[in-house]
């Protein structure tokens, strides 16, 4: 039996207007269709929905039918798209799912009532629908919904609870991919997993990897640019999950620690400037940090984590496990050569700290040096303010290029590099400052020879 008193509110927005125009359509030729899953939940929260999912009564093809501009996204698990004033909506008919033996994807699907569709939802936060009123909606006001729970979902959204639906020793097993929305949704709410569900998690953590690494890395990418990265891997050591998402048995030194750096970046966030990239690639190194090393030894040791990381446990290795693409672990790399090369910031040269500050890893780096030797980073940052300000800037455009050495009479070679990378620093350290002394530089000191007598 369903709880039918409790109602919920979704905020005014162009999804929920098309979404609801799709929903009365379906109810106005007698069919069942209801909000469902997160929007719910979110609406309840005061979460503004960031989609709209739609289940319904009606087959595939009947939705298919009433809705010309739509397609099939999932034909076999009854799932159509269907586009209303251009928004894509998820039209889902309702239905059960059974016999997962790849822990990844039901071999049986059949159309099936609204109690049964929430009984194969994951959690019971995720399995309330919301049926709306069937009239005129007023798109610039909130629209009010009686909320359907089959699965006791309200009341573990008051208690702030991931629980999953039926046994979770079965739940996860069929899927396991559910171990990782369970800890994301945890993280980003704040909710706490029932004990029966995190036991089941830790004991199916080990077969995480029967599931796609495409999936994996998917899900922590959205656990780390989320909102409470350090509370979704704290969850994952706890539950055992971090070796099996890495793909690598390396024993956790941090069973128990706070994650000391995750949690330093996770606070500079909330207090930074919008324009600081804390990406994914910041919060991966600041997690494979925390996990490798002890926060006191760190700084001393800076220099063979790259060492460490790249060649012992081999960055490739983490590359596969997550599946990342080329961009992320170029940064990814980038920052792991970097944040040992910041360490010894104070005894560069000007053109030496100038090309740091140019190097594009250089932003994503500045927080994990944060987290890690705060004052370091602090003067690190005031220099950057200062050499920023100077006449000729951090990266200025070269006075002196390949085509002006060719003009002098030199011939291309290897030595071109060299050369050029010095007129570069002299420019960097304002020892040349215009395009003439650095003409004048290359004339004295890289005359080329005179060319050979021919008698
Ligand atoms: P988000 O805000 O992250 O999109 P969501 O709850 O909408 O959260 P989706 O992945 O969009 O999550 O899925 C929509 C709904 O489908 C969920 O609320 C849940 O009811 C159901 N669902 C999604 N994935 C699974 C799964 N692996 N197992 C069971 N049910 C699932
Ligand atoms: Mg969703």
């Amino acid at each position: 039996m369903a709880n039918q008193h409790a109602q919920v509110q979704f905020p005014p927005s162009p999804q929920l207007t098309a979404a609801s125009a799709i929903l009365c359509k379906l109810q106005s030729i007698g069919h069942t269709a209801y909000f469902a899953g997160g929007c719910v939940r979110d609406a309840l929260l005061q979460i503004p929905p960031k989609d709209y999912d739609i289940a319904t009564s009606a087959t595939p093809d009947i939705v298919r039918k009433l809705f010309p501009k739509s397609r099939y996204v999932g034909e076999s698990f009854g799932v159509v798209l269907v586009y209303q004033s251009r928004i894509p909506i998820e039209v889902a008919t309702f239905r059960l799912e059974w016999g997962y033996t790849d822990g990844r994807r039901p071999d049986n699907v059949q159309f099936t009532d609204a109690e049964h569709d929430a009984a194969r939802r994951d959690f019971t936060i995720n399995g309330l629908f919301a049926d709306i009123p069937n009239h005129e909606l007023d798109e610039h006001q909130p629209l009010t919904a009686n909320v359907i729970d089959f699965v006791q979902g309200l009341t573990d959204l008051q208690s702030k609870t991931i629980r999953a639906i039926g046994d979770p020793q079965e739940r996860f097993a069929e899927d396991y991919l559910r171990m990782l929305r369970a800890i994301r949704f945890a993280a980003r709410l704040g909710f706490t997993i029932a004990s029966p569900t995190a036991n089941a998690i830790r004991n199916h953590a080990k077969y995480l990897g029967q599931i796609s690494r495409e999936r994996i890395g998917g899900e922590l990418q959205n656990m780390l640019t989320g909102s409470n990265p350090h509370d979704a891997i704290f969850l994952i050591h706890q539950l055992k999950l971090d070796g099996p998402i890495l793909n690598n048995d390396h024993q956790s030194l941090l069973e128990h620690d706070p994650l000391p750096i995750l949690t330093h970046l996770s606070n500079q966030r909330l207090d930074s400037e919008p324009n600081i990239p804390f990406a994914y690639p910041t919060f991966l190194a600041g997690w494979l940090l925390d996990r490798f090393f002890h926060k006191t030894s760190l700084v001393p040791s800076l220099p063979h984590i790259t060492t460490f990381l790249c060649e012992h446990f081999r960055i490739t290795g983490i590359r596969k496990a997550l599946s990342l693409s080329n961009e992320t672990q170029t940064i990814l790399v980038g920052i792991l050569n970097l944040l040992p090369q910041l360490n010894g910031w104070s005894s560069f040269t000007i053109a030496e700290q100038k090309r740091i500050l140019a190097s594009p890893y250089f932003p994503h780096t500045l927080p994990l040096t944060y987290a890690i030797a705060p004052n370091l980073a602090a003067s690190i940052s005031t220099d950057a303010d200062n050499l920023a300000n100077d006449p000729a800037g951090i990266s200025p455009t070269p006075f002196l290029t390949g085509e002006d050495l060719i003009t002098l009479g030199l011939s291309p070679s290897p030595q071109f590099k060299k050369i050029l990378d010095t007129a570069y620093d002299l420019q960097l350290d304002l020892s040349h400052t215009s395009r003439d002394a650095a003409l004048d530089w290359l004339r004295q000191n890289h005359t080329p020879p005179p060319p050979a007598s021919s008698d």
